[in-house]
């Protein structure tokens, strides 16, 4: 499927600059497709999942930091499990491994 970020344009528009020649609008390479336009099609549901995720995280009051240190991931794996980067059912397992190492 298309990328949802950059809409098959490979790159990202951030907010215009203001230089001395007018705006300009900077563009960035596009994380999620990797400047390929597309994402596999799970993507979509991947997205969906991330963010209950985010949401559920936010209801309990739970900053990134705060949640990935007590499932014991690092704050990229979350935030990437979040926005739909990586599958949220593939993070959940390692989530669920990390609590029962604990014991
Ligand atoms: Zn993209």
């Amino acid at each position: 499927m298309l990328c949802p970020d950059c809409k098959g344009e490979k790159e990202i528009k951030i907010f215009p600059k203001l230089t001395k020649q007018g705006k300009v609008i900077c563009t960035l390479p596009c994380d999620r497709c990797k400047q390929t336009g597309k994402v596999p099609n799970q993507m979509a549901e991947w997205i969906k999942l991330g963010s209950y995720l985010r949401e559920q995280r936010r209801k309990a009051k739970l900053t990134l930091r705060d949640f990935a240190k007590k499932v014991g991931v690092s704050e990229l794996l979350l935030s990437n499990a979040e926005r739909g980067i990586i599958d949220p059912m593939e993070f959940a397992n390692v989530v669920f491994d990390n609590i029962a190492k604990k014991g």
